[in-house]
């Protein structure tokens, strides 16, 4: 089957006799058991709910997974996935990653006796060197965020295989439609599906999806005994705006590139990242592993005057946190995702108070130049 239709048909599951089309909300807790000993395959919701069950299925489906679980939130999925490590292992991530990934990592994941090397994964034989006997995975984000750095993923995965560690993917940014780390010898794909996902900013969701067994069985043991499970209204929600999930990020897609393409024109702005501009320096490399670029651009203004111009300006474009939805966001990295950072390994990757953060929304591409046309020439006055 097609992507496309994996979307809206991934779980062909009848979970009751009605006909209806739309997978009913499970709204249960808890379920009665046909007898003793027997379970009709659900038990708590905790374990298993129908709803969420649908979702899952349709998720590692789309990730060309075995199974996907899902989470209340991307930071519940990763919080989850650390407990796969014991006290002292070591576990290599990607430099320019998410805030709270970087936050949690550096400060529980760390308490809890993990230690964490963060590093350009883009470059191979500097992740490379970071490798030692304790070391038990690379945690890679691709392309990265904010400054859109693209990972080798089949290099990275060799590496990987070489020193039997397992290899994660932060898959984010690009969602099954335009990347399946799977298919390039990922062992994990982590998501917060609260972005494309779900993409209408009303969710907020996580999944980790696998290919093994054997870590499925390991992961389901933790996913159900702490319980950051996804409730059942939200478990729908994710299935609804999956449904439009190709759809969206073919459009998306198309609005990001006219917008990068005419931010590189405007004499306020210095420099542009977006990964499907034939300038970036990681375009080739993007080439080979994923079917487009997606909806993410940051670009660099020449003052922190235009930034905060831009930033108070803006009216079709909102000013908030997140990305991946129909609403076109922006984001000052900064001083909201990247905060926690130590400013001088922030400033080092170039997050610095000239970034911007955008996120292309559904509108018309030429509603939201116009709404930064505006916002640069307002700063003017
Ligand atoms: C938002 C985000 C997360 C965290 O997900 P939440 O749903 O906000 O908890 C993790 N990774 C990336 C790349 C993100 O953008």
């Amino acid at each position: 089957m097609e992507f496309d239709t994996l979307c809206i048909h991934g779980n062909d599951t009848r979970y009751d006799s009605t006909g209806a089309i739309s997978v009913p909300i499970f709204q249960s807790a808890t379920f009665a058991h046909p007898g003793v000993g027997l379970s009709t395959g659900y038990d708590y919701s905790r374990l298993q709910n129908p709803t969420r069950e649908h979702l899952e299925k349709t998720i590692a489906k789309l990730e060309n997974g075995i199974d996907a679980m899902a989470f209340s939130t991307g930071m519940a999925a990763i919080a989850v996935l650390m407990e796969l490590f014991c006290p002292g292992s070591h576990i290599i991530a990607s430099d320019d990653l998410y805030g709270g990934s970087h936050r949690l990592f550096s400060h529980i994941s760390a308490k809890n006796g993990l230690s964490f090397d963060f590093v350009d994964t883009s470059d191979i034989s500097k992740t490379a060197e970071l490798i030692k006997p304790e070391t038990k995975a690379i945690f890679v984000e691709t392309p990265t965020n904010p400054m859109m750095q693209v990972t080798d993923l089949a290099a990275v995965s060799e590496l990987c295989k070489q020193h039997g560690l397992l290899l994660i993917v932060d898959n984010t940014f690009l969602t099954p439609y335009f990347q399946k780390p799977l298919n390039f010898g990922a062992d994990i794909v982590v998501h917060s599906g609260t972005k494309y996902l779900g993409g209408h900013n009303d969710t907020l969701a996580g999944f980790l999806v696998v290919s093994d067994e054997a870590l499925s069985e390991k992961l389901r043991f933790i996913y159900k005994t702490t319980g950051a499970c996804l409730s059942p209204f939200d478990s729908w929600l994710m299935i609804r705006g999956i449904k439009t999930l190709a759809v969206r990020m073919e459009r998306q897609q198309e609005n990001a590139v006219k917008i990068a393409q005419w931010l590189r024109t405007q004499k306020k702005i210095r420099s542009v990242h977006y990964v499907g501009l034939p300038a970036h320096p990681h375009y080739e490399v993007s080439m080979k592993q994923t079917t487009g670029f997606g909806a993410m651009i940051s670009f660099e203004t020449d003052s922190e005057r235009t930034a905060l111009d831009i930033l108070e300006h803006v009216k079709v474009i909102q000013y908030a946190e997140s990305l991946g939805g129909v609403e076109s966001l922006i984001t000052y990295p900064m001083l909201q995702t990247h905060a926690d950072i130590p400013k001088q390994e922030r400033e080092a990757k170039g997050i610095n108070e000239r970034l911007l953060r955008l996120s292309v929304g559904l509108e018309a591409a030429s509603d939201l130049i116009a709404d930064l046309e505006q916002a640069l020439e307002a700063g003017r006055t």
